[in-house]
This record gives structure tokens, C-alpha cells and sequence, in this order.
């Protein structure tokens, strides 16, 4: 067999409306954009990759940058590229752009599509091996209000859609948020479990000060109360061993990763395929986390089914997941963009087991939602 090359690659944006608005500590989104990245080989081959951010707050990127940085300086280093080293070719990719892990998630993804697809296996194979096969799912509650969040999490239950829940927190002043919180996981203790994630909005006296109300409420996890610089304030709540502290946006590379351990900083990472530069990475922190220790949690940056099927396949190849992921993505947007959805069964989202990502891209949707030149 001649070994295929990579021939060229294409992006497009995406917006793709959602189905109830969204509201985060600082802005509150009604569509959700995507980099839609194809990479062809030498075999004809077409590999998919999505690229997508909460939005440009969360670490400076956004589609339009990653569409940019995409185009106009990593194509040209991999084009004519041998898409069976990829993790070689990234490190190329990593030595000459600085930055924009999210732009190099999307680029990997398609890589690894394509791979997938050239040799028959799903890419969880070419991750090392597949660990689970399906992966719980927590819902975020963001309807605005504390009795809509109650509201929407008592019947999700009831439908027996979900089990476990998160907030999203940070647009109020931090007590009146702690308070919030209580009354929230207070509203649904009986029914669920409660996560919490101000992302970094917080101050550390305040969450001092309710880490044992929070612990009352049986919340199960407080996720980046404080500022992802404050380190050594991470490592004095988790001292304080009431409730599990996780890192999210303090922990994005492996070298955070190795901080966090060397600092007693977490007690639970929260993994992203895309904060962290793409799926290898995330298998290789959650090596880390298991030396040390310390649990995971499958992140989403509210991916479509494409990126969702690649965070499958990253956690669906790590053993210490020990709390599940917040894959709902797919199913908070209004619309699919592939033909065969992602399914979601007793709470749980299996991982695909087709060659590839193992989504088939619906052309005509993508069409339907491509951005429109203004
Ligand atoms: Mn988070």
C-alpha cells in the first residue's frame, strides 16, 4: 500500500442556533459557532475536525481566529505531511505557532479522522485502546434563574434524561452566587447530584467561607471557583478537604497538569480535547493525573456531535474518569451536523465505534449553517 499524504485542507464557519439560551459568567449566547476543518488525503480520504470555544472570554480564541490561524500558518506546515505521525507533525505545528490549542484540537481531530478511516479502526484504537464504552453525562443548568434551574433539573430526572447536574456561575457578586448555589443544590438534593463552576470568578474568602455550606448541600465538586493564576488558592481549598476541588482553566497543558500535582492544587481535573491542544494531550494529563492521584471529568467547550465524538474516543481511552463528563453538547444545540447522532441512553452517551471520529458529516446541514459573508 502507498502511504497516503495529506493533500489539502479546508475550514468553514459554522452557526448553529441552540435550543434555550445560555448564560455564562459573562455573556449569555443564543448559537454556538464552529471552525468545520477537512483534511484530505492523497487516498481520497476525508478527514472531519471541528474547532469551538464558549466563547472568545474563556482563553482568547474564537472560530474566526482559529479559522485564520488554521489557514494561513498550520495548512502550510502539513500539507504533503504524513498523516500516520501525527503526533509528529503537531509537534512541528507546536514549535512554530505559540498558542491557539484550540485551533490545534481541530486540526488534530480531522488528522486522526482520516487515519481512522485509511486503516478501518475507530480512533479510541489509535488512542491506545478503548476503556469504556459509554460515559455518564451531566447536564449544565443556565436558565438565569434559581427556580428555573430547580425547575429544569427536577424534570430532567423525572424523564430519566440526566442524573447529575452542574451550574454555570459568576454573572452576581460571589456570595450572593454561594447562595444561589446552596439553594439550588438544596432544591435538588434528593433527586440528583450538583456541581458547581463559577469559572474562576470567585474570591478565595468567600469560597473559604461556604465550603462547608457547600458541603451540606452535598455539591459533589466546586470546578474553578478562582482565578486561573491562583494556584497556591486552589491548593488552600483543597486542604480544606470539604468539597472535591476541580481544575479547569487552570489546567490546560500538561505542564499545568504537572503544577497543579506539584502544588497538592486539585483534587479533579477537568479534562477539554480543545483546551489542550487535542486528544493525545488529554490521554497523556490523565496519565499524570493517575500518578498522582487525582480524578477526571470529561470537559466539554460545547462541541456538535464531531468534536463530542472525539472527546468520546479521548475518554473513552483513559481509566481514572472516575466523574463522568458533561458531553451534552449535541444535545443543547438545536440541530445536528452529522447524519448518524451521537446516542445517549439511561444518562449515558456511548462512545462511537466506527472507523474514524465514526460521525458522517450531513452536507446539506453544514450547508444550511455555513456563515454568511458580510
Ligand atoms: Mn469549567
Amino acid at each position: 500500500m502507498i502511504k497516503p499524504t495529506i493533500e489539502h485542507i479546508t475550514t468553514e464557519l459554522l452557526d448553529v442556533p441552540i435550543k434555550r439560551p445560555h448564560q455564562f459568567s459573562t455573556t449569555k449566547v443564543t448559537s454556538k459557532s464552529f471552525v468545520l476543518v477537512k483534511v484530505t488525503l492523497t487516498n481520497g480520504t476525508v478527514g472531519i475536525g471541528e474547532g469551538t470555544t464558549p466563547g472568545i472570554w474563556w482563553n482568547g480564541e474564537s472560530v474566526e481566529t482559529m479559522k485564520l490561524v488554521i489557514d494561513a500558518y498550520m495548512t502550510p506546515l502539513l500539507q504533503g505531511g504524513d498523516p500516520s505521525e501525527i503526533e509528529a507533525l503537531m509537534q512541528i505545528v507546536d514549535r512554530r505557532i505559540r498558542g491557539n490549542t484550540f485551533a490545534k484540537a481541530a486540526i488534530e481531530m480531522a488528522l486522526y479522522d482520516a487515519l481512522g478511516k485509511t486503516y478501518h479502526v475507530p480512533v479510541h484504537q489509535l488512542l491506545g485502546g478503548q476503556c469504556q464504552s459509554r460515559i455518564p453525562v451531566r447536564w449544565a443548568l443556565a436558565s438565569g434563574t434559581r427556580e428555573g434551574d430547580v425547575d429544569e433539573a427536577v424534570k430532567l430526572v423525572s424523564s430519566g434524561r440526566y442524573t447529575a447536574f452542574k451550574t454555570k456561575s459568576g454573572k452576581e457578586r460571589p456570595s450572593e452566587d454561594a447562595r444561589r448555589n446552596v439553594y439550588i443544590a438544596e432544591g435538588i438534593k434528593n433527586h440528583a447530584a450538583l456541581g458547581i463552576d463559577p469559572n474562576g470568578s470567585w474570591d478565595r474568602l468567600t469560597t473559604m467561607t461556604w465550603m462547608d455550606a457547600f458541603f451540606e448541600a452535598g455539591i459533589e465538586f466546586l470546578e474553578q471557583p478562582l482565578p486561573p493564576a491562583d494556584i497556591a488558592g486552589m491548593a488552600k481549598l483543597t486542604a480544606m478537604k470539604r468539597v472535591p476541588v476541580m481544575a479547569d482553566e487552570s489546567m490546560q497543558s500538561l505542564h499545568d497538569a504537572l503544577r497543579i500535582v506539584q502544588a497538592d492544587a486539585a483534587d479533579i481535573f477537568s479534562l477539554k480535547i480543545h483546551k489542550s491542544g487535542g486528544m493525545k494531550n488529554t490521554v497523556k494529563i490523565a496519565g499524570i493525573a493517575e500518578a498522582a492521584g487525582i480524578s477526571c471529568f470529561g470537559g466539554t467547550s460545547l462541541e456538535s456531535s464531531i468534536g463530542t465524538a472525539a472527546a468520546l474516543h479521548a475518554y473513552g481511552s483513559i481509566l481514572n474518569l472516575d466523574y463522568g463528563s458533561e458531553l451534552f453538547g449535541p444535545d443543547w444545540l438545536a440541530d445536528d451536523l452529522v447524519e448518524d447522532p451521537l446516542v445517549m441512553k439511561d444518562g449515558c452517551i456511548l462512545v462511537p465505534d466506527k472507523p474514524g471520529l465514526g460521525v458522517k458529516l450531513n452536507e446539506a446541514k453544514t450547508a444550511a449553517y455555513r456563515r454568511k459573508e458580510t
